[in-house]
This record gives structure tokens, C-alpha cells and sequence, in this order.
């Protein structure tokens, strides 16, 4: 079992670098955003519950994602492993998902920071609404995501580096040397 988690702000490439990842390293891949967006689409009760939340750049509530998430995770009992992607974003999820973890007897190994600056996310979003259409891609939306960021999830960051687990990449860059860099730490990390 090899459980990772791919940490950077909105538009730092999470998504782009974790099928890459997954693709070679056939972990299961958890995207807490794509499952709520997945839930909206279907019109499901939790959709209905986190459609505006979602909308207004806002976070879900903690054990609404939470309980999701540990649902997705025993859903897969045969997985290798799991790349946690946009999830925890916030320290008291984090320690959820490592309380959660230990009761399975499975830890996290790593944490890949994707560090890119404030300027490289609001012109790859820009690009990004383009093509996704996201309501939460709109600029002010963006503001108010990236505001969520810098006050509640930032925070999981030094909660990982006290257990000496986060490993910094930089995000700017060609997609593949990036993938380099990530694929060398989880190497390592592995090894
Ligand atoms: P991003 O491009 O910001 O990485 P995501 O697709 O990961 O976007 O998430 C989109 C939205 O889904 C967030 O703005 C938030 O409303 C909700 N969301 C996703 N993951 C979480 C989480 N772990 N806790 C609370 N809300 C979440």
C-alpha cells in the first residue's frame, strides 16, 4: 500500500500531474472535487446539498467531505494504493484521513507539494474556464478559492512537514519535467 497526496492551490496542476502519476503507478485516484462535481451532474441529494457551495468557490463542509471520502476509500479494498488529490484541505481533515488510515493499518507516505506562484494560477485558470466551462473558474469565483486556500488549507501543509512528509516540486514548467521530478520523489519515497 502506497498512499500519496498531491497538495498545491487551485490550478497548480493537480489534476494533469495525478493521471500521469496514476497511469504509471496504478494508484486509485481520489478527486474530492471531481466526486462532488460527479454528484451536482447526477443531481444526487449530496449534489443538491454542495451545488452552490461549490459554485461560490467555497469549501464543503468537513464531515460532509469526510465522510465521502472515507466511503470512496472502502469502496476500493484491492487498491494498491491512493493518490488524494484535493483532499485534506483542511487540517482537521487531514487528521481524519490519518486516523481513518491507522484503523485500516495503512499510513500516508508522501506528500508532493506542487508549488507555483499567484500569477501562473490565474492565467492557467483563465485558460482552463475556457475549455471546462466551471463556474468556479469565473475570476471573482477564483478570488474567493483562492482565499479558501490561503486560510484554511495551507495550514495542512506544516501539518505534514511535523511528520516529515512533504517533498517540494516546482510547478512551472513543462507538464513532462515536472512528471520527472514527481516520478523521482515517489521513487524515492518507495524505495
Ligand atoms: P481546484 O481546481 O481548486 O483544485 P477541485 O476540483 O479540487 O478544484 O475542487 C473544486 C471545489 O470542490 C472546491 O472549490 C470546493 O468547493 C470543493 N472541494 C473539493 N475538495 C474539497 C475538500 N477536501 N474539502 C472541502 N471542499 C472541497
Amino acid at each position: 500500500m502506497f498512499n500519496l497526496v498531491i497538495f498545491g492551490p487551485p490550478g497548480a496542476g493537480k489534476g494533469t500531474q495525478s493521471e500521469k502519476i496514476i497511469e504509471k503507478y496504478q494508484l486509485a485516484h481520489i478527486s474530492t472535487g471531481d466526486m462532488f462535481r460527479m454528484h451536482i451532474s447526477n443531481d444526487t441529494e449530496l449534489g443538491q446539498k454542495v451545488k452552490q457551495i461549490l459554485a461560490d468557490g467555497l469549501l464543503v463542509p468537513d464531515s460532509v467531505t469526510i465522510e465521502m471520502l472515507e466511503d470512496e476509500v472502502s469502496r476500493n479494498p484491492d487498491a494498491k494504493g491512493f493518490i488524494f488529490d484535493g483532499f485534506p484541505r483542511t487540517v482537521p481533515q487531514a487528521e481524519a484521513l490519518d486516523a481513518f488510515l491507522k484503523g485500516k493499518g495503512y499510513k500516508i507516505d508522501l506528500v508532493l507539494q506542487l508549488d507555483v506562484n499567484q500569477e501562473v494560477i490565474t492565467e492557467r485558470i483563465a485558460e482552463r474556464q475556457k475549455i471546462s466551462g466551471r463556474a468556479d473558474d469565473d475570476a471573482s469565483k477564483l478570488i474567493k478559492r483562492i482565499d479558501e486556500y490561503f486560510s484554511k488549507t495551507i495550514h495542512v501543509l506544516p501539518y505534514y512537514q511535523n511528520q516529515d512528509k512533504v517533498v517540494k516540486i516546482n510547478g512551472i514548467g513543462k507538464i513532462n519535467d515536472i512528471f520527472e521530478n514527481i516520478s523521482n520523489a515517489i521513487d524515492t519515497s518507495m524505495a
